[in-house]
This record gives structure tokens, sequence and C-alpha cells, in this order.
């Protein structure tokens, strides 16, 4: 059995090497700009969506390393599935990411994002693996910025002190 920890540092590599769908979308229909205030996170989502189907999605942005590869790994999850499956994937990431779904027990669809269960031990890292998760949501739902420090934040408070 592979090694987590190991695994999750080549994921991380590999996604800040070549990170998939980074740039932008010439026939973008939503998009939202993310931004994490307490590591310096800003990334921006385009998404063309046709109907509830996700024809096309990128990002492009200044962020570390564990937020680079949270959106890349989410844009090729998403690529291709419908609005409805992206959210579900979008409350088990943030459910995974602060705890409140353990990977090894409960039903869950994150299947190769399981990688990012371990940042619910990195209370700094937390907010850098959500955001994009975080951003998508906004994007869905028309909210052109988004930071996840906003007061109205719906990810805000199933954080906590986080
Ligand atoms: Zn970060």
């Amino acid at each position: 059995m592979a090694d987590p920890k190991a695994l999750y540092q080549e994921v991380i590599l590999d996604h800040n090497r070549k990170p998939r769908n980074f740039g932008t979308l010439s026939q973008a229909s939503h998009t939202a700009e993310g931004h994490n205030p307490l590591c310096g996170d800003h990334i921006t989502l385009a998404l063309e969506l046709r109907g509830d189907a996700i024809e096309g999605i990128a990002f492009q942005g200044e962020s570390c390393a564990i937020c680079k590869a949270s959106a890349s790994m989410m844009t090729a999850m998403v690529k291709g599935k419908t609005r409805q499956t992206a959210e579900t994937l979008i409350k088990e990431f943030r459910d995974m990411a602060t705890g409140a779904l353990d990977v090894g027990q409960g039903d869950h669809h994150l299947g190769r994002l399981t990688v990012f269960a371990g940042v619910r031990d990195l209370p700094t890292r937390v907010k850098c693996a959500i955001l994009p998760w975080h951003t998508l949501h906004a994007a869905f739902n028309s909210v052109s910025s988004t930071s996840t420090e906003a007061g109205d934040d719906p990810m805000h408070a199933p954080i906590g002190d986080a």
C-alpha cells in the first residue's frame, strides 16, 4: 500500500509542474474570482456550462502549491460532469478538508481527491485546498467574487477556527 504522505507530495508536485486546465476559456458562461487572504491565494475560474453540463473549465492566478494542485485536480475531475455532480463533490471535498467526512468510513465520490484528506490536520492549509471548490460554487451561482474570509461564506462556519 502506498504511503499516503508520499502520494500526497507526488500529486502536489505533479499538478504544480503541469497544472491541468490552466488558462482562460474563450466561451466562458460563468466566471468567479476567489481569494484566500490568510495565504494570499488568488484564483480566477471560468466555466462553460451548456444546460447542466460542464463543457469547459479553466483556472489561473497566483496561489500556493496546495491551492494550485487542488484547482488542477478539481478541473480535471468536474470537466464533462453535470453541475449536480460537481456540487456534490464541492460538499464532499469541504467536509473532507474540514474533518466532517472521514473518507475511510463514509460514502463519497472523491476518488483521487482523497489525497487531500491530510489537510484537515494542517489548519493553515485547509482554506488553500478549499478555495478552488469555494470559487466553483460561487461561479455556479453567478457570484463574481468570493473570499474564504467573507462573513456570508457558507463554508466559513464549518471551518471554525481553522
Ligand atoms: Zn495557499
